[in-house]
């Protein structure tokens, strides 16, 4: 996993799930008494919370479409807990298909609400899977779907990225087969931790140079690490500002204000969570990794 988002596990978390606080504090408990590693602990934590909030009856406080956020396909070692394997993916869209949903562009419920049946698929990051695993399955499926690159991850400037992530002649491969591609950063910092010349910086950088390499400005933007702490009004102004008209952030409750709502999925999304998360379960859930 990148140490970015390592950075933000454990310690900057204090959110308490129903149900499952008792069980987190016995976890910590027992990784300081075992000297289990962190990421262990994150795992069981994530896999509790997941487990738990599933079952817990919640009902949508929005109609709507819904947009999914997936990091990757089969890169574990690089994204964790983000990572889903291609059965996994694959009988996500199964499962949607039969229950009677169907799969629209990500901008379409960002701009219209969309239809409780409306579901849309975004991947953020640009894993090197999205092109080698994830375009070929939703090109079968014929499948609209929407990637958030990071500009200076695409530039291959550091070993992580060159292993990990897409380039920018990859990014125009896909593009040129309908993918909508949208700014994620230039780095993938926390806005909610930068100066205010840092974030405008990451803002419009991050545009000029998709622009410069694919040939087209983004209006769309995905809010790194995503939760509501990550963001801040100063940031949410420059981005409008700068020219992006859409931006995607994480829980349908807890998204800062203006912000379009999306729901991660994880690692531990089985077919009964993947319900549940359909269903609301999530809604009010911030993912922490
Ligand atoms: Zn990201």
């Amino acid at each position: 996993m990148d140490k970015r988002y390592e950075a933000d596990t454990v310690s900057r978390s204090n959110k308490v799930f129903p149900g499952s606080g008792s069980m987190i504090g016995l976890l910590k408990g027992v990784a300081r008494t075992t000297g289990l590693r962190r990421k262990h602990v994150v795992s069981a934590r994530m896999y509790c919370e997941r487990n738990v909030l599933a079952r817990t009856k919640r009902n949508r406080t929005r109609r709507g479409g819904r947009i999914l956020c997936y990091h990757s396909i089969n890169q574990p070692e690089a994204f964790g807990l983000n990572d889903v394997t291609p059965a996994q993916f694959k009988r996500h869209i199964d499962l949607a298909l039969g229950w009677g949903y169907r799969f629209v562009p990500a901008a379409h419920i960002a701009a219209t609400g969309g239809s409780d049946k409306d579901l849309a698929i975004t991947f953020d990051d640009a894993a090197t899977s999205v092109a080698t695993q994830v375009q070929p399955i939703l090109a079968d499926y014929d499948i609209p779907w929407t990637l958030f690159a990071v500009s200076g991850w695409s530039d291959h400037a550091t070993p992580w990225a060159r292993e990990n992530v897409l380039a920018w002649r990859g990014l125009e491969d896909l593009l040129n087969k309908g993918v909508a591609i949208g700014s994620h950063s230039v780095s993938h910092p926390d806005f909610g931790r930068i100066t205010q010349e840092h974030a405008v910086d990451e803002l419009v950088t991050s545009r000029r140079e998709i622009e410069r390499h694919l040939g087209f400005a983004p209006d769309v933007f995905a809010i790194p690490l995503g939760q509501s702490m990550n963001w801040t009004p100063f940031a949410h102004a420059a981005a409008r500002e700068t020219g992006y008209k859409i931006i995607y952030a994480q829980a349908e409750e807890t998204r800062p204000e203006g912000t379009v709502p999306r729901t991660f999925i994880s690692y531990y999304d089985h077919d009964a969570i993947f319900k549940a998360l359909l269903g609301g379960a999530f809604d009010r859930w911030e993912e922490w990794v």
